[in-house]
């Protein structure tokens, strides 16, 4: 049984210009010990996805889905606040601008105390103390912050953002979550330290059986981190599968132009921003063209894809395509 379930998952949002659809029947499915990347150019809705799972939709927002099922237990059944209680416990979030999140009125060291569970309580309470403080600077250790005096006693505005982004990333691990979701996590970081983190979680991932929902514009960043992929082309999920599969044989054109544009590039140099693409823009969801949405800029498109494509299925792996690429093998509709 998967330990995340959403099927048909729809989030509207209220505009000047009346409800748009930012989430169109998006599928997300990932399993205990799992790290899931969720991958889409800027506005696809992958972040909106991250906090319709947490809860933290606006009142306006209209949210509604099939199933939304976490760890045998209906989301959508319960009140915000059982809501809220049960996602501090069991799902941490790494979010964007992790400035914004840190209190500037207290120093970081203040801070993370508040974070750490309390272990048995020794004899004195300064060896509680020392106790706590040898955790915090092992924790501040693994995520790449080597001069942790300096940062315990320091305030988040004294810091660098990839600072920042290191403490949140402690912050969402020290608690052992059962899931991570770690949105666009190491967007500031340089690639070394992006190679840290992604070793770190992916240690805990083997050793904790931590699942992580691994969030990202950039394909080429997560790939080999994760064991499946989801890719969302304007809230809409185009394909998932087995990461290596999709890799080898991505049946969909939206992945397949990611990947030859990964190709084309190289690894290295290029600029962090880009988000591999193909020809044209991604469409404004007001604006949005009949039938399949990536009809205007797909090679492929014919005229049975002002017919919007179903969901469907080869085995593990999902699609929405009138005309997949590498495929020989017969699908069949999505339902499960
Ligand atoms: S359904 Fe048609 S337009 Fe859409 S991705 Fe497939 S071939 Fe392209």
């Amino acid at each position: 049984m998967a330990l995340l379930d959403i099927r048909n998952l729809t989030i509207e949002l209220e505009t000047s210009e009346g409800y748009v659809r930012m989430i169109d029947n998006a599928n997300l499915s990932i399993n205990e010990g799992e790290i899931h990347g969720l991958v889409g150019e800027s506005g696809s809705g992958k972040s909106l996805m991250a906090k319709a799972i947490l809860g933290l939709s606006h009142p306006s927002w209209k949210v509604s889905a099939d199933r939304m099922i976490w760890d045998g237990i209906n989301l959508l059944e319960l009140s915000v606040a059982e809501r809220r209680q049960l996602m501090g416990i069991d799902i941490s979030m790494i979010f964007q601008e992790p400035s914004t999140f840190l209190d500037p009125s207290l120093t970081i060291e203040q801070q993370l105390s508040y974070i750490l569970k309390p272990k048995k309580s020794s004899l004195f309470f300064w060896q509680d103390r020392k106790n706590k403080q040898l955790e915090l600077k092992n924790w501040l250790h693994k995520v790449g912050i080597k001069n942790h005096k300096r940062v315990l006693e320091s305030y988040p505005w004294e810091l660098s953002e990839g600072a920042c982004q290191k403490i949140m990333i402690m912050m969402a691990i020290a608690n052992y979550p059962k899931l991570l979701i770690a949105d666009e996590a190491t967007n500031m970081m340089e690639s070394s330290t992006q190679a840290q983190i992604f070793r770190l979680l992916s240690k805990l991932n083997q050793t904790q059986g931590l699942s992580i929902l691994l969030i990202s514009h950039d394909l080429e960043s997560i790939v080999s981190w994760s064991d499946k992929l989801t890719v969302l082309y304007c809230g809409q999920t185009v394909e998932s599968g087995v990461s290596m599969d999709m890799m080898a044989k991505p049946y969909h054109p939206y992945v397949q132009a990611l990947l030859d544009h990964i190709a084309e590039f190289g690894r290295y140099p290029r600029a962090r921003s880009d988000m591999p693409s193909l020809k044209g823009n991604i469409p404004s969801l007001q604006h949005l063209p009949l039938g399949c949405r990536l009809g205007p800029r797909c090679p492929y498109a014919h005229k049975s894809c002002i017919d919007a494509p179903l969901l469907k299925k080869v085995k593990s792996h999902a699609f929405a395509c009138h005309f997949p690429r590498n495929q020989e093998e017969k699908t069949h509709e999505s339902d499960s």
